[in-house]
């Protein structure tokens, strides 16, 4: 799955975990990605092909201006919070299978015991629509957008 609905469900957890403490709000996060990841939904390229090394700088292009789009919305909802940090650390959570599993800058450390398991674990989860431009693999995570800022909205109101 995309960054951007990761990084926004894991704040929403903040927002709405926030009174369970930070520990819960990370943990919670985290168990978010497992269940979202099961949601059929299109990955980007990098993702897709994760055993190419030939990536395009339009590959990158895209995906890094996804993963921009993602940290500009969370960054508005942290300066509109009055608690940013349980929504920070919802959204760390979030992300974090993937900034440990799916960066191609350091996918080599899924070779390493532990992170092995770990890939291993992620790719059982993995409910990827393999054909590229699946139009429900792009609406549900639009949904999965939707849906956690309307709950961080909710949240600051
Ligand atoms: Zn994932």
């Amino acid at each position: 799955m995309l960054f951007t609905p990761h990084v926004l469900a894991g704040a929403a957890v903040g927002a709405v975990a926030a009174s369970l403490g930070l520990p819960a709000v990370f943990g919670i996060a985290v168990v978010s990605h497992v269940i979202l990841d099961q949601i059929p939904h299109t990955d980007n390229v990098l993702l897709e092909n994760p055993g190419s090394d030939t990536y395009s700088k339009d590959d990158f292009i895209s995906v890094s201006t996804e993963v921009i789009v993602g940290i500009l919305i969370l960054i508005y909802f942290l300066f509109i919070s009055s608690n940013p940090v349980p929504l920070l650390i919802g959204a760390i959570g979030g992300v974090a299978i993937d900034l440990i599993d799916n960066v191609p800058f350091w996918k080599g450390i899924r070779k390493w015991p532990v992170f092995k398991q770990l890939h291993q674990f992620h790719d059982f989860f993995d409910g990827a629509v393999k054909k590229r431009g699946k139009i429900i693999g792009i609406m549900t995570q639009f949904l999965i957008i939707v849906v956690s800022v309307v709950i961080l909205m909710k949240s600051l109101s």
